[in-house]
């Protein structure tokens, strides 16, 4: 086991703007959790599996092949072979992971992949149930939140930069439901580790964060 950083907290907290900042100033690897998920959520949707039909989304999970590369520095997620990360960061991909992700199956194969990464390499990886259930015995575990308020502002404006179209009150209410999908689910829900730091983002720069993550680590 390397050195390892988990950091979860609901969505659009800031995590893997924060988790790449610290990844990079300690030269640590970033493991983005999230991602896995939302490709495993690509695959679904590429291959039209209900989300709400738990048999054909284990199916599917045995199915689709998912493996992480990094190609300078950063993570590569391939999909069948195909790196797919163009693909993972809309709006219908990541509502389609809350969904999914709490299938058993989906957790089971995807924890194992985090795990394996973790044992390989100092790590600084995000989610929502590393420092629960991926790395109880990380060394610094970190619950970064903000108001649904500040997520959903800093979504629209991610969305926007992207050229994507963006409707911050339908960001605000997705997110509350991903939330509340996320926290209410039967495994791995999103929850605080015991010890883990509260660090709330609402009034914070992205830089006092990553200080005060840093600061931690020390
Ligand atoms: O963090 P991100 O928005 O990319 O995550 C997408 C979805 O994947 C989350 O809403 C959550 O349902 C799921 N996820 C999870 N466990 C993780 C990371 C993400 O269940 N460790």
């Amino acid at each position: 086991m390397g050195y390892s950083i988990a950091i979860d907290g609901p969505a659009g907290a800031g995590k893997s703007t924060i988790a790449k900042m610290i990844a990079k100033k300690k030269n640590y690897i970033y493991v983005d959790t999230g991602a896995m998920y939302r490709a495993m959520a690509l695959y679904l949707i590429r291959n039209h599996v209900d989300p709400q039909d738990m048999e054909a989304i284990k199916k599917a999970c045995v199915q689709a092949d998912i493996s992480i590369e990094y190609q300078d520095g950063e993570q590569v997620v391939l999909l069948d072979g195909e790196n797919v990360n163009r693909y993972l960061r809309t709006e219908e991909v990541g509502n389609m992971a809350s969904c999914s992700s709490p299938v058993p199956a989906v957790r089971e194969k995807l924890v194992e992949l985090q795990q394996k990464l973790a044992s390989k390499a100092d790590v600084v990886m995000d989610g929502r149930d590393i420092g629960t259930v991926v790395l109880p015995k990380a060394d610094v575990k970190i619950y970064l939140t903000a108001s649904s308020h500040t997520r959903a502002r800093r979504r629209y404006l991610e969305l926007l930069e992207k050229g994507e179209d963006a409707d911050m009150e339908k960001i605000e209410q997705d997110i509350i439901e991903r939330d509340d999908r996320d926290m209410h689910r039967e495994h791995s829900p999103l929850r605080q580790a015991e010890d883990a730091v509260l660090v709330d983002s609402s009034d914070m720069s992205v830089d006092e964060v990553a200080e005060r993550i840093l600061s931690l680590c020390r």
